[in-house]
């Protein structure tokens, strides 16, 4: 495909999770393609997100089960105290990233891929600058130019970082020491992470959350169960509705906190370390995007669903961006389904992405998973389309497996239109939450009706009876749904 005037067919700026499936999807089927990284091969996800991030949850959570001395009797079993090893547990951590990523780097180059160490930026039209680690500056043009430069964590103002004692994930991966008290800024998916990883370890954990409850991004019949047992059940203290308006590093670590209605100060803690939890920005910072004439929406880069950048309403030809620099569910899984998409689309095919069908997981123990719709966007598109939608909720408390394991705190939430039975998104508390979503995912992406999918066999006794039940009972409720 390559046109001779053109140094690459396609570049791609940023080697994470998006990056990475965007350059191997084009040079397996013929591209010829650069891939631009200034820092770790495989990104956030693979240095200091996903992966060691599970490496510490894996391991800290055979530390909870293996001290939860009750659950444990009632099955049978008497074990000697628990004891670990910090290091060792951070040691696989380490071990894994190195593992994963060296594959990764492997897989780019087998498949023919160029990599260039550097920081990649726009030159206009189809070229690309490259500030080489040794300083040396290039310019390179390509026919595509696909932008997958990911995020940031986001440190409001107020908060000094130092690393030590006052740290965002980027440093909480690397699990350099246990801090008898944490307090962990932000109750989203990273800030429950780590409170599961430092609970299980030992330590005492105040959960500071700006908005007015914890857990603000998840269902609320989920947040009712899980922060039961998550936060309420473990040794967390919260405190909602208020501000981390300033945190000074330090032993002891300063923190002063404000009303978010009034922004009074109201307390000061002083605590042994700082997890700032607060979200993400994207890095599109220093791109030249103004050369191609795109103005950002706070830092995030506009796309249409094909992953083309759009500029004054329209899309710019031959420019591409994927992944966590463009707001959309910023996810690992969802920065490579865009990556394959924009290739595709640059192959000539015409491929759109279904949002709704992407899942979403938190690996806390037990887990927490959505897919599709929250409740109060199915609820207005119910007004809006004028369909009536459908709620049910099914239990672990009545699955076999999980009475068999005594886990059986848990709940399926399942939203679907009454009138056709159509899925339009679920919300898991429970144990292996984040697989069970799959499937609904899997119905999603179909469109299909929970009048369909009741009728599917699921393995005896297995957690996914959560799931069929859910259907089951669903497909009760639809419009003209025949039982035989
Ligand atoms: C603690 C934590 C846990 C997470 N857990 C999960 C999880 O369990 N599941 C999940 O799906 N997601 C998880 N995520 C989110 C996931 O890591 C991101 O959604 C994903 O990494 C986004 O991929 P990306 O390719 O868009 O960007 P990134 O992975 O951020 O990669 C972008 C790359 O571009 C490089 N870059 C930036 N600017 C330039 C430039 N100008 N020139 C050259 N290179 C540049 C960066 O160095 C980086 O390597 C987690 C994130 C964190 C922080």
């Amino acid at each position: 495909m390559s046109e001779a005037n053109f140094d690459f067919d396609l570049i791609v700026i940023g080697a994470g999770y998006g990056g990475f499936d965007a350059a191997k999807h084009a040079a397996e089927h013929g591209l010829k393609v650069a891939i631009i990284e200034s820092r770790d091969m495989g990104g956030t996800c693979v240095n200091r997100g996903c992966v060691p991030s599970k490496a510490l949850l894996a391991a800290s959570g055979k530390v909870r089960e293996l001290a939860d001395v009750n659950h444990l009797s009632s099955l049978g079993i008497h074990s000697a105290p628990v004891r670990f090893e910090r290091q060792k547990i951070a040691d696989h951590a380490t071990k894994l990233v190195s593992n994963i990523r060296n594959n990764l780097t492997k897989t780019l180059e087998r498949s023919g891929v160029e990599i260039i160490r550097g920081i990649g930026r726009l030159e206009g039209h189809q070229k690309v600058g490259i500030r080489q680690k040794d300083g040396v500056d290039r310019i390179f043009s390509a026919e595509n130019v696909i932008i997958a430069t990911g995020s940031d964590p986001f440190v409001p103002p107020g908060i000094e970082i130092d690393g030590r004692t006052v740290f965002t994930s980027d440093h909480a991966i690397n699990l350099e020491w246990l801090p008898r008290w944490i307090a962990i800024i932000g109750s989203g998916y990273i800030g429950l992470e780590f409170a599961d990883i430092y609970t299980a370890l030992g330590c005492e954990v105040t959960m500071i959350e700006a908005l007015e409850t914890v857990m603000p991004t998840f269902d609320v019949d989920i947040v009712k169960i899980a922060s039961r047992n998550l936060i309420d059940a473990r040794d967390i203290d919260t405190k909602s509705g208020v501000l981390a308006s300033r945190i000074t590093p330090g032993c002891p670590v300063r923190i002063e906190l404000s009303e978010m209605k009034t922004k009074k100060l109201i307390e000061e803690l002083e605590v042994d370390a700082v997890l700032v939890a607060t979200g993400r920005v994207p890095t599109s910072k220093n791109l030249n995007l103004d050369t191609v004439g795109v103005e950002t929406n706070r830092g995030y880069i506009p796309i249409d669903n094909s992953m083309q950048v759009i500029s004054n309403d329209k899309p710019i030809p031959n420019l591409w961006a994927v992944g966590d620099v463009t707001g959309k569910l910023m996810l690992a899984h969802t920065a490579a389904a865009q990556g394959t998409i924009a290739v595709d689309n640059i192959l000539g095919k015409d491929r759109k992405i279904d949002y709704r069908s992407i899942p979403a997981a938190t690996f806390t123990h037990p887990e927490i998973s959505s897919v599709g719709l929250a409740q109060d966007d199915a609820k207005a598109l119910s007004e809006k389309e004028g369909f009536e939608l459908g709620i049910v909720r099914s239990y672990f408390k009545a699955n076999s497996k999980a009475l068999a394991e005594l886990e059986s705190d848990g709940l399926m939430k399942l939203l679907f239109r009454k009138d056709n039975g159509e899925v339009l998104g679920a919300h898991i508390y429970g144990l292996h939450a984040a697989d069970l979503i799959q499937e609904v995912s899997n119905a999603l992406a179909r469109r299909s009706s929970v009048c369909d999918l009741a009728l599917e066999v699921h393995t005896h006794p297995t957690l996914s009876e959560v799931v069929e039940v859910a259907y089951k009972q669903a497909a009760q409720q639809v419009v003209n749904h025949s039982t035989t």
